[in-house]
């Protein structure tokens, strides 16, 4: 049995423990945050990502907190529709997907689903050393262990890539944005839709349905270049972000309000991950660590949940022969990844326009595309664009072996 340290219990962490224990490793995730994280707003499960999900048995804990999103709507800064993208229409092809489910629900069901794993809190990798037969691991803790291989799966600020692949700033691409997600008293009935208002200056005041209709997923996003912040300081991140709002129109004011409360602000920047070899010896990325195309381009969580189960697949199908293994899984991936990886026309800019023109003119291209008869070749565009990947069964699967040694115990 192959020991593996998973870095990062978010998303990609957890899926990918899932599979190596099904498939007889015995993974360790190891999570900076004291628990799991809360927070962020829907995500989706679109394609293949839903069919990982199924084959995790999954889907009926996704189904039971399944949000029901009627699409996306521009809003004015008195409230009043300027555009709209109903997900109807593109046949949950487009912004709001046919399964959108909460991203800290869809991390409380993994976790939930891997309770078996060993899981440790509040600690992180201080440093790798690597050698033929397996990889020394130093703790910020000081626990010192030695796993057969390590995967990061620490999001797109990943400590491993920086310590196995070298620094950041050679594979995270800063698209020109911040985008932060906390949780408020909700100001109005959304009525299932998520709504976003944009005002000059490249800025985005968003707000998306929760469960509870009381409260509501808040999103503040601007343009920006790189800011310099201590990543572990949210007092003075919040205080940033609110410096962007101030005096903004529609709900800005009780949505800062909701800021100071919030106990699960997230911030980050609008960045794309590319890394060319996606593993160093005995260790590999997966997720935002190694390939991300920005909350923009969508599409995290399910390269997310394909790469995880792709990964531990290959190392089962190679029996835990990572020289296999690893370029295998990058090849399954390759194509998949780049296509989802793709922004949107116009990109940031398009999406977060700098001035009233830019917002007005945005605006009216939605208003446009969505008339008849261009919502109908818009939809056919949306639908004939199937994941570039096939996804193999992974006939492997072996016994559990914890439960093959308990039940010999017995
Ligand atoms: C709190 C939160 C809220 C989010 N909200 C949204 C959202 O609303 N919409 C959206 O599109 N995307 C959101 N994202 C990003 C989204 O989850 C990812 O793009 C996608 O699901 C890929 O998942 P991942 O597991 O690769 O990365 P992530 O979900 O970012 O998970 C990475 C995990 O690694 C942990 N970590 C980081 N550094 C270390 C370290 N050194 N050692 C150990 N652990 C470490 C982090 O705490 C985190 O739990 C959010 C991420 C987080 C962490």
């Amino acid at each position: 049995m192959k020991t593996v340290l998973i870095s990062g219990g978010g998303i990609a962490g957890p899926a990918v423990a899932f599979w190596l224990r099904r498939f007889g490793f015995a993974p360790t995730v190891v999570e900076i945050a004291p628990g799991p994280r809360p927070g962020g707003q829907t995500v989706d499960l679109r394609g293949v990502s839903r069919v990982v999900a199924e084959r995790m048995g999954l889907m009926p804990a996704v189904v039971e907190r399944q949000l029901h999103e009627r699409g996306l709507a521009y809003v004015k800064a008195d409230g009043r529709q300027a555009a709209a993208m109903p997900a109807e229409l593109l046949d949950g092809a487009g912004p709001v997907a046919e399964i959108e489910i909460l991203r800290g629900d869809l991390a409380e069901i993994l976790v939930g689903a891997t309770s078996e794993v060993e899981y440790l809190y509040g600690d992180s990798v201080a440093e790798l050393t690597q050698d033929p037969k397996g990889v020394d691991v130093t703790f910020a803790s000081g626990m010192r262990r030695r796993f057969d291989l390590v995967i990061g799966a620490d999001g797109v600020h990943s400590r491993v890539r920086r310590l196995a692949f070298g620094p950041e700033e050679e594979f995270v691409h800063h698209l020109g944005g911040y985008m932060s997600y906390f949780t408020i008293d909700a100001p109005e009935d959304l009525k299932h839709w998520m709504k976003i208002h944009t005002a000059p200056g490249g800025r985005w005041v968003g707000l998306r349905p929760d469960h509870d209709p009381r409260y509501a997923k808040a999103l503040l996003s601007f343009r920006s270049p790189v800011l310099s912040y201590d990543r572990r300081d949210v007092e003075a991140q919040k205080r940033l972000v609110r410096s962007r709002f101030e005096g903004l129109g529609w709900h800005t004011a009780h949505i800062l309000d909701g800021l100071d409360a919030a106990d699960d602000f997230y911030v980050d920047t609008i960045s794309r991950v590319e890394v060319p070899e996606w593993s160093r010896g005995r260790v590999a990325l997966v997720g935002d660590a190694g390939y991300c195309g920005s909350p923009m381009a969508g599409h995290g969580t399910a390269l997310s949940l394909v790469g995880a189960y792709v990964l531990a697949g290959e190392l089962a199908a190679a029996e835990g022969d990572h020289v296999r293994a690893f370029p295998a899984y990058q090849a399954r991936m390759r194509a998949y990844v780049e296509q989802r990886m793709e922004l949107p026309p116009g990109g940031v800019k398009m999406a977060m326009p700098m001035s009233r023109f830019g917002i007005a003119y945005r605006d009216l291209m939605l208003r446009v595309m969505t008339s008849r008869p261009l919502a109908g070749v818009l939809a056919k565009s949306a639908v004939a664009n199937p994941d570039a990947i096939d996804l193999p069964a992974y006939s492997v699967e072996r016994a559990d072996p914890f439960r093959v040694a308990a039940e010999e115990a017995e």
